[in-house]
């Protein structure tokens, strides 16, 4: 499950809105042993990941969903509640 925390993309560090979430699926067939054409396809089923895989629209890095929660949390987005407002305004 991905978490409901802001994001933040640890590489090219522009882009906290525009994501992919990166999913594995298992898909069953099953293939003719002399042709070996495949007879039969099964519904794809997802693999639970304890911890999504994300990627970046803007750089295309990809990383473990952490790594930008984490660079969130480092560099929240200016407005953000604690961060005060006058600080954000000099680096920008
Ligand atoms: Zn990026």
């Amino acid at each position: 499950m991905m978490q409901e925390k802001p994001y933040f993309c640890p590489n090219c560090r522009s882009n906290r809105v525009k994501f992919s979430v990166i999913t594995s699926y298992s898909q069953r067939f099953i293939k003719d042993a002399l042709t070996g054409s495949i007879q039969q396809y099964n519904e794809p089923d997802a693999i639970p990941e304890t911890e999504p895989m994300i990627q970046c629209q803007v750089c295309s890095f990809t990383g473990n969903e952490m790594r930008f929660v984490k660079q969130a949390e480092r560099e929240p987005r200016p407005g953000a509640n604690g961060s005060p407002s006058y600080e954000q305004h000099a680096s920008e």
